[in-house]
């Protein structure tokens, strides 16, 4: 099965293949400047279309890897940073950006993360709290957005 895990330090998403028993196979962050160690139980994206999903990467210095992923919005593999940001334009999408509300909580995240060790297990709660609440926050924003560019008659 897929699954994609935040990482806790700079924010990028790595999807791993694990089994329904590997909850706890330690993972290396994708990011080659990064590579935090995360485990599924641990830093499981749960809300995958949510937080950090598309745009872009949070975290100071952390580079993503920009080329050579299949975008399912876009339907293409992308090809860079510039490529996307064209076809976008094509396209007249907008890049999702996170905003101040959700980035409190994930800010929050992060602290946590970076200040509690793995097997922490107030501080895993408190981060899921953190996980929870700024997908909270952004589902309502996204509602908002669907309501906002309805037709008004
Ligand atoms: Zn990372």
């Amino acid at each position: 099965m897929f699954f994609d895990l935040i990482c806790p330090d700079c924010g990028c998403i790595t999807e791993v293949v694990q089994s329904a028993d590997e909850l706890d196979e330690v993972v290396g962050c994708q990011n080659p400047d990064c590579q935090a160690p995360m485990t599924r139980r641990r830093n499981r994206l749960w809300s995958g279309n949510n937080i950090a999903m598309h745009g872009n990467c949070t975290g100071g210095g952390g580079s993503c890897q920009w080329a050579g992923y299949y975008d399912p919005v876009l339907g293409t593999e992308i090809n860079g940073k510039e490529h996307r940001r064209d076809l976008m334009k094509a396209k007249n999408l907008e890049e999702y950006y996170t905003d101040p509300d959700v980035d409190k909580h994930t800010d929050e995240l992060k602290y946590i993360r970076s200040h509690s060790h793995l097997g922490d297990a107030e501080a895993n709660a408190e981060a899921d709290k953190c996980v929870k609440a700024a997908a909270n926050v952004q589902r309502k924003k996204n509602i908002d957005a669907v309501f906002d560019r309805a037709p008004v008659d």
